[in-house]
């Protein structure tokens, strides 16, 4: 495996293997690495094929975090991370510096607009995330070049504001979207949870026991977006934590729904949990791929 740690090693890499014809699958991470990650390493490896390479990034990215987030505190676990990504076969890592990747510096560049996804949920309460985000990833398919990248559902409005960048500025990346990987209790796996102490992990089942009980809820007469959101609501309150959203939305567009649930629905929750801020999604409806979009049954 080998460890590209500047751009030009990198580029190096990315050339040798476009002489030799070969296919890069790429999974971009921010390092701490689990098995939620690791699942996208093995999804690339089947995708990509047998004569194609798979490249992870490590790099916690600051553009993305705001200013009273956890930018300073967010876990590194370098030499954890390259263990786990040379058992799982990986190709290459790039591990780049904020010195390397923000050369002049973060404040007056140019910066990809995340356009109108990226005002509603996360996108209105972290101002600048998506943005961050767009940017980075932007940077990185520029210095890697793979046919594919691979992210998880986990990060749902994260991975639809990538898809709707790589559609209106034509960059030539198909984006594979991957399903959550789960505890056995159902809580998603996140290097946040790290943060969690006993009885903080006890509670953030909470997210998972709400999108839980709103797709069997979707089932009962009468159902309403405004019930469904109420019912999430309380699951999450009750178990002590902060809702910041909770409630089923067109998987498309992010609108919430109000009335009648009459199309495609996916659940997204975002609460705080003592000081640590999580968040999970699952499709509600049956006809919904990890990336929210609708399949057409097969006639
Ligand atoms: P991060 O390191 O948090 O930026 O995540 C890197 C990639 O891993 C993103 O595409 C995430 O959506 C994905 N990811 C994070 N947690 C999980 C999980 N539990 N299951 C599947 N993918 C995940």
């Amino acid at each position: 495996m080998q460890v590209c740690a500047t751009i030009t090693a990198m580029r190096a890499w990315q050339a040798v293997s476009v002489a030799e014809g070969v296919k890069i699958g790429f999974v971009p991470t921010m390092g701490a690495l689990h098995e939620g990650h690791i699942s996208l390493v093995h999804q690339a490896r089947a995708q990509i094929g047998p004569r194609g390479r798979v490249v992870v990034s490590i790099y916690v990215n600051p553009t993305q975090f705001g200013p009273q987030e956890d930018l300073q505190k967010y876990p590194r676990t370098l030499d954890a991370d390259l263990k786990l990504l040379k058992a799982a076969g990986v190709d290459a890592v790039f591990t780049p510096s904020d010195a390397m990747m923000y050369p002049h510096g973060r404040e007056d560049i140019l910066a990809v607009e995340p356009g109108p996804l990226g005002t509603v949920l996360d996108g209105a309460l972290r101002p600048g995330h998506f943005r961050g985000v767009c940017t980075v990833v932007l940077k990185l398919l520029n210095i890697v070049q793979p046919a594919q990248m691979f992210m998880g559902q986990k990060d749902y409005q994260q991975q639809l504001i990538l898809r709707a960048m790589l559609r209106d500025l034509d960059v030539p990346v198909e984006l594979v979207t991957c399903p959550t990987i789960r505890e056995a209790d159902g809580l998603a796996l996140s290097s946040r949870n790290r943060y969690l102490d006993a009885t903080q992990r006890g509670q953030a089942i909470a997210l998972y026991a709400a999108l839980d009980w709103a797709k069997g809820a979707l089932a009962t007469p009468g159902m309403t977006g405004t019930k469904l959101t109420e019912g999430m609501h309380k699951i999450i309150q009750e178990r002590g934590l902060t809702v910041q959203y909770a409630s089923g939305y067109h998987p498309q567009t992010l609108v919430a729904y109000t009335g009648p649930i009459d199309g495609p629905c996916v659940g997204l929750v975002a609460a705080v949990c003592g000081s640590t801020r999580l968040i999970d999604n699952m499709p509600l409806t049956a006809n919904l791929t990890p990336g929210g979009e609708i399949c057409t049954p097969a006639a």
